[in-house]
């Protein structure tokens, strides 16, 4: 190919896809490209060795299918197979009514899921260690630079890095995340209580706080809602919630993990408070609210950028649509391309179709955020 080459030409033999970010929804693009893309490039910022973590994630019927025809089967992410929520009322630290219904999907966990998708990324695949810090159109070819100096060009850059996202900044900067005044404390323990295979969720009456429970792999895996104003945030772990989106273990102090044990010891039954106090393992993620996104696509010099999965619209955790919106948004994002790839069809009216079927879905989840939040007495 020669060196001036331009984008309509390597229409023909291949477009020249970069993904950043290399979570759920940037493995789970990067999967699907690369079986009718050969030049598919996966940037990642953390290193290799990076401690990794994250908690219970719930996959609706959609995803699992994607992930089904990807060839990643569901017993490598899926350990309790169990659709059932229970939902307790507690009225003074005691379980009440309980509700049941089926949850029209599967739990996994961000560690099972991440590792399923990543062990399948060739190594040529996966560049970790690449942090993007900008993107122009010189030379007419989208150009990507990286934080060690580094440049790489592309066709298409697909944005999938995350709620603090950097192509959100360099293409939609005046859509800004919001605190919106609590925090989702996860923790893990090594053990399961007895016979815990639901989800199970206690809500404290007249407290604006959420209990969430369910068993993973070698343990069980909670999620307690609980308000911070921002500086409780600061002060709990070290940083701003729009700057550290995410708390690692390390990130957790000793006196968020107070508190978090204060409230579990005033509100929740025993067994939920025991469990609590016990928990060695602990982060946290900021409850975060965006203005809904107008567009997906951006015209880059001869190519093009796009966000997708949390980069395009972070949500909040109760709608448990982040990861399912990445995964669609890259099956969708997919069979575009191959529309393009296999029959010609143009580029920007492909990507422009694309947002036209994505767009909708992922304002209604932003939107829902605060709706629930609301219900649940959480929040500003
Ligand atoms: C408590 C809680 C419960 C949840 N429950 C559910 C649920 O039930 N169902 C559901 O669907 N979703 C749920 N979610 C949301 C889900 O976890 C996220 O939507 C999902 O992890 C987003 O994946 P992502 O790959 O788009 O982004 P992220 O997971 O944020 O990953 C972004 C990646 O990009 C990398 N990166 C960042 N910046 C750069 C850069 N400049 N250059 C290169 N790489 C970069 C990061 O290191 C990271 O690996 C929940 C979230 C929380 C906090």
């Amino acid at each position: 190919m020669s060196a001036h080459t331009t984008a309509h030409d390597r229409s023909h033999t291949g477009l020249r896809v970069a993904v950043v970010g290399g979570s759920l929804t940037g493995p789970t693009a990067a999967l699907l490209l690369h079986a009718g893309f050969d030049d598919v490039i996966l940037y990642e910022a953390a290193p290799a060795s990076a401690p990794l973590g994250g908690g219970l994630i719930g996959l609706e019927h959609s995803s699992l299918d994607i992930l089904d025809q990807l060839g990643v089967p569901q017993h490598e992410f899926v350990r309790y197979d169990s659709e059932a929520v229970l939902e307790f009322a507690v009225r003074q630290r005691r379980p009440g009514s309980k509700r049941r219904h089926l949850y029209a999907g599967r739990n996994t966990t961000w560690t099972l899921l991440h590792a399923a998708l990543t062990r399948r990324l060739p190594s040529h695949v996966l560049h970790s260690g690449k942090r993007v810090t900008g993107l122009t159109g010189e030379y007419g070819q989208p150009l990507l630079h990286f934080a060690d100096g580094d440049t790489a060009t592309a066709d298409l850059v697909v944005f999938a890095d995350g709620r603090a996202s950097t192509g959100r900044r360099l293409l939609d900067p005046h859509r800004q995340l919001r605190y919106a005044g609590y925090v989702a404390h996860r923790g893990q323990t090594s053990t399961t209580p007895p016979g815990l295979r639901d989800f199970l969720r206690f809500a404290p009456t007249h407290s604006g706080m959420q209990f969430n429970v369910a068993p993973i792999p070698g343990g069980t895996d909670w999620t307690f809602y609980l308000g911070a104003t921002a500086a409780q945030y600061s002060d709990f772990f070290g940083a701003s919630p729009t700057r550290r989106v995410f708390a690692l273990p390390q990130h957790v102090t000793d006196t968020a993990r107070a508190a978090v044990d204060a409230n579990a010891q005033q509100y929740l039954p025993d067994e939920q408070a025991a469990l609590v106090h016990a928990t060695n393992t602990r982060m946290a993620a900021a409850v975060l609210d965006i203005d809904p996104p107008t567009r997906m696509v951006w015209p880059i010099g001869t190519g093009h950028a796009v966000l997708l999965g949390d980069a395009l619209a972070p949500v909040r955790p109760h709608t448990a649509r982040g990861a399912n919106n990445g995964i669609e948004q890259a099956a969708g994002l997919t069979a575009a391309l191959t529309q393009h790839r296999k029959y010609s069809a143009d580029l920007a009216a492909a990507l422009g179709g694309w947002q036209h079927r994505h767009l909708p879905t992922a304002v209604a989840a932003v939107q829902l955020g605060p709706t629930l939040g609301h219900q649940y007495g959480l929040g500003e």
